[in-house]
């Protein structure tokens, strides 16, 4: 039986990577649509080589020009615009699976989308989560959502749990870090930090923004959270250790000192293999872990003097209500004003700790509600930026 997918976030670094685990399995898996943003340049090729039934662009200009682009090039794709677009493809009812891969807050409408239409959700997007915590997860439970993790370290705590998630034999869940490409930079190198620099992890190829996210430990703030909500833990059950060399991609330690730690080369393909096709394994293409040529694995505590977001995801986790969404959104904000050139790199857990000082963060029943705190929280966050400058 093959599985049909929408791509939320097709043009990106997980939406291309799942493409190419994809176009490895024809008979396996069939790609109903594609979405992205504004960058119909990107989708237009995507279109032509996986010919997809339905193809949106989130941006409505951005949908007429790759509607006429591929009218010219003849291709029969149907070119959806707007939000509601990616909400659409991602509840069709000829969906089984919905890979969400879109960055940031703007994913939490269309993946939600999929979780209520009760569809095998691969969760990339962990802002989704983070934003929405209890309503995402009471969600996935309601409508009987199918939920994987494609973020390396959930998909390899995922792997190293038992079938039924997290029981009393569970003492600890550890999620390696790398500790970014400025692990070694002492708290005065730090403040001269450049976009450029930021964007260039030493061992995953990713987006501009989780790539900061990884530069200042904010990206495992996110995850910590999303450990949290994912494997319905408290804060204290979750460790960070840092790992550079991203062998070990997480563990779960047991009541009677067992460790099982999942292992393999850096690369997000085989966490997307292991989403789409679970509990089956298929060829993801990621090249093999060579045993012979692996020198010392090296393990440290995060350092949260130098690098504060990751104090600050966890203290947002345990404050509770909407603080994680506050926390969110005041980091897409200062990360958007880092990447050009409007806050130094040190402003960013700056911006996001001044902002969760002032900003309400209620508990909330309902996305809207939350929705409307995110738009606040970065009202908020706008004006920090502006005052303090680089
Ligand atoms: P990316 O920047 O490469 O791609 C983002 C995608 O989202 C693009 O297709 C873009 O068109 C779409 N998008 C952006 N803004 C949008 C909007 N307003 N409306 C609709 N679509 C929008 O990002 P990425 O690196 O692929 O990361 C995607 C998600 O996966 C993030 O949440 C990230 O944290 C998570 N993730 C990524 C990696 C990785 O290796 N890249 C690993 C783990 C988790
Ligand atoms: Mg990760």
């Amino acid at each position: 039986m093959t599985k049909r997918l929408t791509i939320l976030g097709a043009t990106g670094s997980i939406g291309q990577q799942t493409l190419d685990v994809v176009a490895r399995h024809p008979d396996r898996y069939e790609v109903f649509a594609l979405t992205a943003s504004t960058r119909w340049e990107l989708m237009a090729p995507l279109c032509l080589s996986v010919r997809p039934r339905y193809v949106a662009m989130s941006d409505e200009a951005a949908a007429e020009q790759l509607r006429n682009h591929l009218r010219q090039a003849g291709s029969e794709v149907e070119v959806l615009g707007g939000n509601s677009a990616l909400a659409f493809l991602a509840a069709h009812e000829e969906v089984d699976t919905v890979v969400a891969a879109i960055v940031g807050a703007a994913g939490v409408r269309p993946t939600l989308a999929a979780v209520e239409a009760g569809k095998r959700v691969l969760l990339a997007n962990k802002e989704a989560l983070v934003v929405t915590g209890a309503l995402f997860m009471d969600a996935v439970k309601r409508h009987k959502a199918t939920l994987l993790p494609l973020d390396s370290e959930h998909n390899a705590i995922f792997q190293c749990l038992p079938a039924e998630g997290v029981n009393e034999g569970v003492e600890r869940l550890l999620l390696t870090a790398s500790g970014g490409p400025f692990r070694e930079l002492d708290a005065e190198a730090l403040k001269q930090v450049t976009p450029a620099q930021a964007v260039k992890h030493p061992n995953w190829d990713m987006g501009p923004k989780i790539s900061v996210d990884s530069a200042t430990l904010m990206n495992k703030g996110l995850e910590f959270i999303e450990a949290c909500w994912l494997f319905d833990v408290p804060v204290d059950k979750v460790d960070v250790v840092v790992h550079p060399q991203s062998v070990i991609h997480s563990m779960v330690a047991y009541r009677d000192g067992s460790v099982l730690a999942q292992m393999g080369t850096p690369d997000m393909r085989t966490p997307i293999a292991c989403g789409l096709s679970w509990p089956e394994r298929v060829e993801s293409g990621a090249q093999r872990l060579d045993f012979s040529a692996l020198t010392g694995l090296h393990f440290e505590a995060p350092d949260l003097q130098r690098f504060p977001c990751l104090r600050l995801a966890r203290e947002a986790m345990e404050a509770g209500g909407t603080a994680t969404a506050v926390l969110n959104a005041a980091n897409e904000e200062a990360v958007a004003a880092f990447l050009d050139g409007r806050l130094g790199f040190t402003g960013i857990p700056d911006v996001v700790e001044r902002t969760l000082q002032r900003q309400d963060a209620p508990a909330c029943q309902d996305v809207e509600s939350v929705m409307n705190v995110d738009r606040q929280a970065r009202e908020v966050a706008c004006r920090l930026i502006e005052e303090r400058g680089c």
